[in-house]
């Protein structure tokens, strides 16, 4: 138990806003969809209890405190809670504000110093700086083109260090960067900008090569807008709002002079807060309207095939798929139906439902790292289930719930791979058909 140090209110415009805490009516609805109540079974450790503890500092009833730090950082953010709330409570917008309000009192948690260093450098160094993550992914980069050796170097690695290269995705080689514009096949439908980021940039360039080849061939022109970089995303959970900010408006402008229809994403978490960018920068007078504007293009791939009418030109994929809802694409942007109905039409595809679809796995951004004993229980309850479904593939639309189950698959000797939606359309594309 951390001990309580000085007590604080929220300070500054970004604040949890009263208004978003007094919509909780504190029901308890929330409770069984939450994976640490769940696990925990402590009221603060639940959506009901965690909202209370944000509405009583903003009541100058409690400060900000390590008692209100340790319960928001047990979170995962998955927002499952959002999805269960029947009286609408922005949990997701609350727990960041609440965090930065954190962030910004200092040092009020004494045994997360390290784990606090850590971050300021990687959120405030690393993630802004294009050259610097990219040299940092290096390392990555080489082990994944050699899985035989990535194999190798995670069976001698002590503890944490062999989960993280477990987690490296063994795709094999790539044809290297995407150019700048790739035209539709057919007649052209739409100009769609493809949002390359930053893990996905790095270690998913093979899906995104698929993204490229699904949407060309549904009739996109396919823009990979030059000095687009990292969303923010993972800035904005852990409470960093300044380059958070920054590297929002660095996407606003590359996808205004890219002049696209839609912003397309690959990677639920960054498509969520990409969308959200409006909020992000409402106070901002240059911005305000322009990522209002911009939030309104952002789809998710399934989103934009959806909405477009995909084309049914599959070859048959004899392959057993299951599907694991992204929490940040199935609670955060309420997209559920659309992969499902995108893979039902590929022909010999036999989709099995994964039980508990939307519980998040426990990868939730860099949770698996910061809770690691948390997150590991809440990934068996998930491989059970896949376990269950003896699927060929397990699809979902998140590098971090890519890694993470990928992981818990290889420590299991499950023979599931995990694939991305455009992977699996892509092959189905590239498919002899039936005659
Ligand atoms: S975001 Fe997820 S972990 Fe956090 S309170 Fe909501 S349901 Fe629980
Ligand atoms: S379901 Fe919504 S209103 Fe009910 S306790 Fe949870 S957050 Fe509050």
């Amino acid at each position: 138990m951390i001990e309580t140090s000085e007590t604080q209110g929220y300070a500054g415009p970004d604040r949890p806003a009263d208004d978003d805490l007094s919509r909780c009516t504190r029901c308890g609805l929330c409770e069984q969809a939450c994976p640490t109540y769940r696990e925990l079974r402590v009221e603060p450790d639940s959506p009901r209890g965690r909202v209370f503890l944000m509405k009583q500092v903003a009541d100058g009833a409690a400060g900000i405190d390590a008692h209100l730090a340790e319960h928001l950082y047990l979170c995962l953010g998955c927002r499952a809670c959002e999805t269960a709330c029947p009286s609408g409570v922005p949990y997701g917008r609350l727990l960041e504000l609440a965090r930065y309000q954190i962030e910004e009192r200092g040092e009020i948690a004494p045994e997360r110093r390290g784990w606090r260093r850590f971050r300021h450098f990687a959120f405030e160094q690393l993630l802004p700086n294009e050259r610097l993550f990219k040299l940092a992914m290096a390392p990555a980069q080489a082990l994944q083109r050699v899985p035989w050796l990535a194999s190798l170097a995670a069976a001698i690695a002590p503890g944490r260090l062999r989960r993280l290269l477990d987690m490296i995705p063994r795709n094999g080689a790539t044809h290297g960067a995407l150019p700048f514009e790739i035209p539709a096949e057919g007649e052209r439908r739409a100009r769609a900008g493809l949002f390359t980021g930053c893990v996905m940039g790095s270690l998913f360039a093979h899906v995104h090569e698929s993204l490229a080849r699904v949407l060309r061939h549904n009739g996109c022109d396919v823009i990979v807008a030059r000095a687009q970089w990292c969303c923010g995303a993972l800035n904005l959970h852990a409470g960093e709002r300044t380059h958070a900010r920054a590297m929002a408006k660095r996407n606003i402008d590359a996808f205004e002079r890219a002049g696209v229809d839609f912003i397309v994403l690959d990677s639920a978490g960054c498509g969520a807060a990409m969308k959200e960018y409006g909020e992000l920068l409402r106070d901002d007078p240059q911005y305000a309207q322009r990522a209002h504007d911009f939030g309104a293009k952002v789809k998710d791939v399934s989103e934009l095939l959806h909405d477009l009418g995909i084309r049914t030109d599959f070859g048959t994929l004899k392959r057993r798929v299951t599907y694991q809802d992204a929490c940040h694409l199935a609670h955060a942007q309420r997209v559920r139906m659309q992969p499902r109905a995108l893979l039902a039409q590929i022909p010999g595809l036999d989709y099995i439902e994964l039980q508990y679809a939307d519980r998040c796995c426990g990868a939730a951004g860099v949770y698996n790292l910061t809770q690691p004993e948390l997150s590991a229980k809440i990934l068996e309850e998930k491989l059970d289930a896949i376990e269950e479904t003896n699927a060929d593939y397990l699809v979902t639309g998140n590098p971090g719930c890519h890694m993470q189950i990928q992981a818990g698959l290889k420590r299991r000797g499950l023979r599931t791979k995990v694939k991305h939606l455009v992977e699996v359309l892509d092959e189905a594309y590239s498919q002899p058909k039936d005659m």
